[in-house]
């Protein structure tokens, strides 16, 4: 009887307990965001503004400037006891309104990822620095003469002596052995500091705070592989006979060098297409203005806002920032009549309609894209125009056998391009995950695995030296890579979803997207209003119905 009261008993005083003390904590909460909001909105406002003049004007001030206020912004997100504040929040499990909930994880990732002790994260960034200090002033020698990277693309890309080709891509490997051993600290510091924050190693923390896991990512690369192996194999066959006829060898010896970079990570130039010779004639930012207006996003205000010219001093590549979450929001680029240009303006501006038609009532640590792979894959999906046959002709206003002609070299070049790139970010996803796994592990046979089985370019014989070190992004952009491939996989889900479920066509041959307001209605509506209000994976499932998948991927380009 007694029991039997205890377990009536206690539901009933819980209930009340927890009945009243949610909100209690949900108001604390709400508290500290507020505070919180207060003191970083202007913070990161005076940053993206100060980031912005020092790519204009390229003065060391200026970026001084810049990293001081950076170190600003991480030093509130170290704070020890507002993350220990957070923990206990998320760890009470009294959050139930789902947009604070939303806010709370948002904010406890920031944290957690600046949590590593003050010593250690010196001993990192200053290794680090170090690192790609050696590596932006490294030259390899061929024959004892000193080779810039430039010289040795030069010659990757056009030289049909097998001998000098590989002096080349030795030389390109060079400063793997002089940076290799101090990235093993690197990456031993780095796990050193996951280790203490409760993480197996760093590989996993890092996508543990960009609300990734390894299950997830392993499922999505495995299929990923399985559907592009056999279309690789077939493809890479036509691919090495025209390389090895080029340079007079049997297809059985063909080597790395023969490919037409250090990694095999571009296409080789084996197909004839040129398509500057279509826009050189054309205002690229004429084009971009008028595209974007014809699918209802304009951009008009954000152009007005940018700097698009070339000028001394100014940053030479591209970006999008927004300033201020409030529709200040800008792109960067070095605008020529070319291809690449029109490729890169309609990209930038991909990510600028993402942060400019973001719902302006949602709170603000909420009012930005669920992901930086998602903002990636809308900046894909517009790029990928640039040389849409379809595109082209209705934008450039081609006549129908032009059209045909690009189209006929264009989707083989396109084709092997992604494809390419795929099986490549296969090996840094699969290396960089077993890096970190066990640094001390023999990393130089490791990465000869990878290549071969994904890449499937032969290791040169008894070869044994770090040439996975050669590659600066283990040293400048850690555990990052595998977002390129995700942003393509949802560019082409996307795509998919509006050319079958919005546009509701039969095939997605021809789609330029040219005026189709009900496109850009679509990716406002489903992917920008919804900001990162949602984890990454639901809004891709609320978007399109299913979650991330690569089938799609492998649908646009390689079936
Ligand atoms: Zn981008």
């Amino acid at each position: 009887m007694k029991t039997l009261l205890n377990l009536v008993m206690i539901p009933a005083v819980s209930l009340l307990f927890f009945g009243c003390a949610p909100k209690e904590k949900e108001k604390e909460l709400e508290k500290f965001i507020t505070a919180h909001v207060q003191k970083i909105k202007p913070m990161e406002k005076e940053t993206n503004l100060a980031w912005w003049d020092a790519a204009i004007s390229g003065k060391a001030e200026d970026y001084d400037k810049v990293s001081k206020l950076t170190l600003k912004i991480r030093r509130v997100y170290s704070d020890t006891e507002e993350f220990a504040f957070l923990k206990e929040m998320k760890d009470s499990g009294q959050i139930k309104n789902s947009i604070l909930a939303r806010q709370l994880e948002v904010l406890y990732n920031a944290y957690l990822r600046n949590q590593i002790e003050p010593d250690l994260l010196k001993q990192i960034v200053d290794l680090g620095t170090e690192i790609e200090k050696n590596f932006s002033t490294f030259r390899g020698t061929i024959e004892g003469k000193k080779v810039t990277d430039n010289e040795i693309k030069e010659i990757l890309k056009t030289e049909t002596d097998s001998a000098k080709r590989e002096q080349a891509w030795l030389a390109s490997k060079q400063v793997g052995a002089a940076v290799a051993d101090d990235i093993i600290r690197l990456v031993k510091l780095r796990n050193q500091a996951a280790k203490k924050l409760g993480f197996d190693n760093y590989h996993t923390m890092s996508l543990t705070t960009g609300e990734q896991n390894v299950e997830q990512l392993d499922r999505i690369f495995n299929e990923l592989y399985e559907l592009t192996n056999e279309p690789f194999a077939k493809l890479k066959a036509d691919l090495d006979r025209m390389l090895a006829a080029k340079c007079g060898v049997a297809v059985m010896e063909l080597m790395p060098w023969h490919y037409h970079d250090p990694f095999f990570q571009e296409t080789p130039m084996v197909y004839e297409l040129d398509l500057d010779a279509y826009y050189q004639d054309k205002d690229v930012k004429e084009l971009g203005a008028s595209f974007y207006a014809g699918i209802g996003l304009p951009v008009e205000t954000v152009l007005a806002n940018s700097d698009l010219y070339e000028r001394e001093g100014k940053n030479p590549h591209a970006f999008s920032t927004d300033i201020d979450k409030e529709g200040d929001v800008r792109i960067l680029c070095n605008l020529k009549n070319n291809e690449t240009w029109m490729e890169t303006l309609l990209h930038e501006l991909g990510h600028a309609v993402y942060d400019k038609y973001k719902d302006p009532q949602a709170p603000y640590l909420l009012r930005e894209p669920a992901h930086a792979f998602t903002t990636e894959a809308v900046a894909m999906f517009f790029g990928r125009l640039s040389r849409n046959p379809a595109w082209m002709k209705q934008m450039l206003g081609l006549s129908d056998e032009l059209r045909e002609g690009i189209e006929e070299v264009g989707s083989k070049y396109i084709q092997l391009k992604q494809i390419i790139f795929a099986r490549w970010d296969m090996v840094m996803y699969d290396f960089e995950k077993q890096l970190y796994a066990n640094p001390d592990q023999d990393l130089n046979s490791l990465w000869w695995q990878m290549v071969e089985k994904y890449q499937f370019v032969k290791k040169p014989p008894s070869r044994n030296e770090p040439d996975w070190a050669a590659k600066i992004h283990f040293t400048a952009a850690p555990c990052y890579y595998h977002n390129y491939m995700l942003g393509e996989m949802l560019a082409s889900q996307l795509h998919h979803h509006i050319v079958y479920n919005i546009l509701k066509l039969q095939s997605d041959k021809n789609v330029s997207y040219v005026g189709q307001g009900k496109a850009g209605d679509f990716l406002a509506k489903k992917v920008f209003k919804a900001g990162n209000l949602y984890h990454w994976d639901q809004m891709i499932e609320r978007a399109t119905g299913e979650k991330l998948t690569p089938k799609y991927f492998v649908n646009q380009f390689v079936e």
